[in-house]
Order: C-alpha cells, then sequence, then structure tokens
C-alpha cells in the first residue's frame, strides 16, 4: 500500500478492505493511486494533494494562468513532461521552478536530474495537482507549438537585418507581412478568441515583450516574448487596423476583422506610447458573444417581463446603468437584436462601435470635429429612424435630445451614469429634464453588474455558515411575496447548500467558467408617475420599487447563489455600494 492510501485510512476518508482493492487494481492496471482515487471519485483531488503534499512535505502549488518562458519550455521536452506529469512553472536566471504531480516517483526525479544536467539548470521542486498540471499543459502546447517555431523563423530574419527602425519603411513594412511576425499576431488572436479572452495587452518591458490576457475581468500573464520582436508586433496589428506605423508618439485608435476558427471576430485596437514602447490593447469583440439572448445575460423572472414589455411599446426611453465593464452595453445589443427586423429602421451612435450588427445603420462619433452624441442625434432624427441607440448620456444637451426623441414616438435605447436603477430619474432631473416629461417617456431603467459564474463540472456543494445563512434569509424575507414563495422551502430546509468553486480540467483550474449578469429593473408606473410629479426623492422612489415587486440586484444575485449559479462572494463584491 502506497503512503497516501495508508494515510487515507488512518483518517478514516477511505476504508481498509477498499484501500488493499485499489491498491491491487492500480497495480494490474498500472495505473497510480491517486488517478485511480480521482476517476471513482473516492476523494476529491484538493484533499488528496493537500495530504501529499504534507505526508511529502513538499510545498503544493496552485498556478494559474502562468508566465510562459518558451525557452524554458523547450528545457523539459514535451513527451517526458507527459509521461512524469511535470511542467516548469517559472525561471530564475538557472533556476526553474518545476510543478510535479508525483514527486515521489524516483524515476521522474531521475528524469528531471537528467534534464537539468543536459539544459544547464537548477531546480526547486513544487508538488501540483493533476488538474492543475493537464490545464497547464494545454496551454503550454497550443503555444508552445507554434510559437516557438515562427519565433526561431523570426529571430533569425531580424538577426539577418540591420536595427529594424533605420530601414527605409516600405521594406519595414515588407517584412512586418512577412510570415513570422504575421503568424505570431495570429496565434496571439487565435489564443485569446479560444480562451474566451475579451481584451489583449502588448506590452514592452525591459527585457521582454509581455502578452497578457484577460479573462473572466482578470488579467493574466501568459506569454513572454524577446524584446527585439516588439517593434515588428507593433506595425504588424498597426496595418491591420489602418494605424500609422510611423507614428509612434501618439495614441491611435482603430479596428480590424480577422476570421478565427471560421467566425468574423472584430478586434479593437489601441495603441499607447509608453517610457518603454508601444504599448497596445486590443479588445476582442466576437459578435457571438455579444448578441446574447436575454436569458443567457443572466435577465430572469419580472426583471425580464419588464424589459420585455418595454421592448413591445412603439416608443419610450430604455436606459442602462452600471460602472465600465458592467455588461450593459452588451445588454443594450441584446435589445437591439431583438428589436432588428425588416421593416424598421434602427441607427446607432456609438462610441466606440463595438459589435457590427447586420441592418443597423451604426455610426460612431468623433467629439474631436464635433460630431458627438448631441449633434449627432440631431442629424440621425432626419434619418426617419424608429429605433435609436445613443452610447451613453454624459450631459443635459444630449438629455434632452434622448427624451425629446422617445416623447416625438421613437424607441430609443442608451446608457447613464448611476449606481443603481432607483438612481435614473434623479440624475435625468439633475441633468435639467422637466420632470413633466418623465413619465410620458421613461419606459424602464435598468441596472446591472456582472459576476463570475461557477464552473458547472467542478463546482461543490457545501453547507453555508451562519453569516450567509443570515444574510440569505434577510435578502429572500424582503423578495416581493411571490418570489418569496419559490424560495422559502430552502430556508425551511434543515441546513441552506451553496456552493464553491473548486477548478477542474475544463475551467483550467479557475472554478469559474463565463460571467453573468445580476441585473434590476424598475418601469414606469401610475404610481411612480406621481411620485416623480410630486417628491421624486431616492426614498420614495424605493418605496415604489418594492410596490412594484422590483428585485434589486443583490437579490437577484442571492437568487443565483441558491441556483447554484454563482457564490456569495461574487454577488458581495459587485453589490457593495
Ligand atoms: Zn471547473
Amino acid at each position: 500500500m502506497t503512503d497516501i492510501l495508508r494515510l487515507l485510512v488512518e483518517k478514516n476518508l477511505i476504508e481498509k478492505s477498499k484501500a488493499t482493492l485499489l491498491a491491487s487494481e492500480a497495480n494490474s492496471r498500472n495505473l497510480k493511486i491517486e488517478e485511480l482515487l480521482l476517476a471513482q471519485g473516492l476523494v476529491d483531488e484538493a484533499t488528496l494533494f493537500d495530504l501529499k503534499s504534507k505526508t511529502l512535505a513538499i510545498p503544493l502549488r496552485k498556478p494559474e494562468f502562468q508566465e510562459i518562458f518558451l525557452k524554458v519550455l523547450e528545457l523539459i521536452p514535451e513527451e517526458s513532461a507527459k509521461y512524469y506529469k511535470m511542467v516548469p512553472l517559472s525561471q530564475k536566471g538557472r533556476e526553474l521552478e518545476i510543478g510535479m504531480v508525483y514527486p515521489e516517483d524516483s524515476n521522474a526525479q531521475e528524469a528531471l536530474k537528467f534534464l537539468a544536467r543536459q539544459g544547464n539548470f537548477s531546480y526547486k521542486v513544487f508538488l501540483i495537482t493533476l488538474g492543475a498540471f493537464e490545464g497547464l499543459l494545454k496551454q503550454y502546447r497550443s503555444l508552445k507549438g507554434e510559437m516557438t517555431q515562427v519565433l526561431a523563423e523570426l529571430e533569425k530574419e531580424i538577426d539577418k537585418g540591420e536595427e529594424m527602425p533605420s530601414r527605409p519603411r516600405s521594406q519595414f513594412e515588407r517584412f512586418v507581412e512577412e510570415a513570422p511576425v504575421t503568424k505570431i499576431v495570429a496565434v496571439i488572436l487565435r489564443t485569446a478568441v479560444e480562451g474566451n479572452a475579451s481584451d489583449i495587452h502588448i506590452e514592452p518591458a525591459k527585457e521582454n515583450v509581455r502578452v497578457r490576457f484577460r479573462l473572466l475581468g482578470e488579467l493574466h500573464s501568459s506569454l513572454l516574448l524577446p524584446l527585439k520582436v516588439h517593434p515588428a508586433l507593433v506595425a504588424r496589428i498597426k496595418i491591420l487596423s489602418s494605424l500609422r506605423i510611423d507614428e509612434t508618439r501618439i495614441p491611435q485608435d482603430g479596428r480590424f476583422s480577422a476570421s478565427v476558427g471560421n467566425i468574423a471576430i472584430d478586434f479593437r485596437v489601441s495603441t499607447l506610447p509608453t517610457a518603454l514602447g508601444e504599448k497596445v490593447a486590443i479588445r476582442v469583440l466576437d459578435p457571438t458573444k455579444a448578441l446574447k439572448e436575454f436569458d443567457s445575460l443572466g435577465l430572469q423572472g419580472e426583471s425580464l417581463a419588464k424589459l420585455k414589455a418595454a421592448i413591445k411599446k412603439p416608443y419610450g426611453l430604455i436606459l442602462s446603468t452600471g460602472p465600465t465593464g458592467s455588461g450593459k452595453t452588451t445588454t443594450l445589443y441584446a435589445v437591439l437584436h431583438a428589436l432588428n427586423r425588416e421593416g424598421v429602421n434602427i441607427v446607432s451612435l456609438e462610441d466606440p462601435v463595438e459589435y457590427l450588427m447586420e441592418g443597423v445603420n451604426q455610426s460612431q462619433v468623433r467629439p474631436e470635429i464635433g460630431y458627438d452624441f448631441a449633434s449627432g442625434l440631431r442629424q440621425i432624427l432626419r434619418q426617419d429612424p424608429n429605433i435609436i441607440m445613443v452610447g451613453e448620456v454624459r450631459d443635459k444637451e444630449t438629455a434632452s435630445l434622448v427624451v425629446h426623441a422617445s416623447l416625438t414616438g421613437h424607441v430609443v435605447l442608451s446608457s447613464l451614469h448611476t449606481n443603481n436603477a432607483l438612481g435614473v430619474i434623479p440624475r435625468l432631473l439633475d441633468m435639467g429634464i422637466d420632470k413633466y416629461l418623465i413619465p410620458p417617456t421613461l419606459s424602464i431603467a435598468l441596472s446591472q453588474r456582472l459576476i463570475r459564474r461557477l464552473c458547472e463540472a467542478c463546482k461543490v456543494k457545501t453547507k453555508a455558515p451562519k453569516a450567509v445563512v443570515a444574510l440569505v434569509e434577510k435578502e429572500i424575507r424582503s423578495l416581493p411575496a411571490a418570489i418569496q414563495k419559490q424560495s422559502e422551502h430552502l430556508l425551511s430546509q434543515k441546513e441552506l447548500s451553496v456552493f464553491q468553486p473548486k477548478g477542474c480540467k475544463k475551467c483550467s483550474a479557475a472554478g469559474f467558467s463565463g460571467r453573468i449578469g445580476i441585473f434590476e429593473v424598475i418601469a414606469m408606473t401610475d404610481e411612480l408617475a406621481q411620485i416623480v410629479l410630486s417628491d421624486p426623492s431616492e426614498i420614495n422612489i424605493a418605496k415604489e420599487a418594492i410596490r412594484q415587486g422590483m428585485v434589486s440586484m443583490r437579490q437577484d444575485g442571492i437568487l443565483k447563489v441558491l441556483d447554484g449559479m454563482t457564490t456569495i462572494e461574487e454577488v458581495l463584491t459587485a453589490t457593495e455600494s
């Protein structure tokens, strides 16, 4: 019996007879006992590797999306990595940190020693879980294969020529369009799209070019390239986006479209001069992700019903609020998508145009030449539109134009800067809108936040701690009666279960996969109209919100926690005010 089995028996995590059986099964099938335990679901990965780390006295590492030094990857060939389940985690000078699933395996240790001698490096060993190993191997494999090859080609070409920037421009341009640079850019774009990244950052540092990807709202380092490829890399992206490659001192913006996995994806590019060279940020605009249906946005119940009712009306103002990155643009696009049919004229004013939509006349405002939301809106109204989308109401003039457009029989979609749905009316009044104009024009005000969605494949059911139970009860008790009824059975149970993230192959060990919105929607009613006309304070509006059964963002989040979609922490962080 292996040490780990003995320990599991000691801790009463499995029975002795079962352990003996497992040991012989592992032996006859030539499997590691850990793999067998995990495959049969007898113990969870975190517990197993925690124990293992203590037994072996080797610290357990939880690698995330690691910085990958391409040169380092060559030191441990993929075949050895796969066979012995070990991968480099990081490098300092000639010392590597190696993550191993089976550091106790003497064959693996021998192999590592051999590779170290051959590659002239020293190393420290850390324990990693099987799931983490598989996640890392997958990332390494996809990047490494193509990148090492194209980088070798590129470096050869750079070394061949003299310093790049001093070459005549046309020659440099030609060079940039040659295969290796093009391939590097293609690999970066594909890695972003396939990994569901929302943004790509290409940043020059002192010794490397760092490529980072934003996943689920957080930036992860994932690739380091030699510094000398930086000028060519930036130039290639600038050419794609029709930017000036000889201008490196001022910021530039552009966009381009590229086909990734047979889907045309738009990329929005912005460059910024920094002390170390130009930084490039690229927003990935995947149209299949933007045009989500309402249900998949996370809109449910009463909120969804109010939105659906609002878009059936032939006119009215639909205002969406939330901070940057709260998904409000995606929601507006989803509404526009639902309204987009032949026979209606839809015109949008955007800053910037994020997703191109078939059948919608999208116009990008250019405040620097006097074409802003207000002047654009005046122009649009002469284009006989049915539906108008205005990116954001930022000033009095735009606010007034938006209200008048909806008063004259248009459906108008826009966003506004307020913390929640209750703040919309006070904000409109602040912006100088006459209170008599609000009841006949405002249809609904919607507010939202984005929170991370638990990975369905690995989320773990746990008993909710007392503090969480109290909080959930408080929020449920203040829900509108009808919804309270649906959730009451959960509270009457002996214990309340919630889910926690864990991490698996499918979610690259993150424990979360994708994001979902939490929403609150308040609709114009006769009662609300009375309040607007008499005393439109946030307190009075809040009373009306309760009367009309509004579910707040926090309550919507709690309902999603009870549904097992997310964690209580995600909801609390997003709805702190
Ligand atoms: Zn998972």
